[in-house]
């Protein structure tokens, strides 16, 4: 898979910006009518750098916004380093193992919420009887 997909872009977290720098260390910056956004001459420094070091730093003439997702660093969609498809492929090529392991972790979580009722239940059927006996008494 070359791009993450839709689904899989909207179902994470993700954020925009017009310069991100991704978790491999490459340096994104969007300039599709940017100008007024950029601070004075950090464009023109950002391009500079783009030029020198073409595999550090990025110009999307065509972007007004770099997007990332949100694990752990950021990570910035569409970017060679390719980190973004890697956990989609990762997340699809296991899915049944992750979603069998999703379902035994909510499974524990149930039975702790069935357990803590259980228990207050009882501390309820306990606080009835003690107030029956003080009433008869
Ligand atoms: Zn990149
Ligand atoms: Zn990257």
């Amino acid at each position: 898979m070359l791009n993450i997909s839709d689904e899989f872009q909207a179902a994470w977290n993700t954020s925009s910006s017009i310069v991100v720098t991704c978790a491999c260390g490459h340096t994104h910056f969007a300039s599709f009518g940017n100008n007024g956004n950029f601070d004075e001459g950090e464009l023109e420094g950002l391009c500079e750098k783009a030029f020198r070091s073409p595999a550090d730093y990025t110009e999307h003439p065509d972007l007004s916004y770099v997007t990332y997702l949100h694990v752990g660093k950021g990570i910035v969609v569409g970017c060679a380093c390719q980190q973004d498809t890697k956990y989609e492929n990762f997340i699809w090529l296991y899915r049944n193992e992750i979603t069998a392991y999703l379902m035994a972790r909510n499974k524990v979580d149930m039975e702790t919420v069935t357990h803590l009722n259980e228990q207050l239940k009882q501390l309820d059927e306990l606080h009835a009887l003690q107030t029956k006996l003080h009433l008869d008494t």
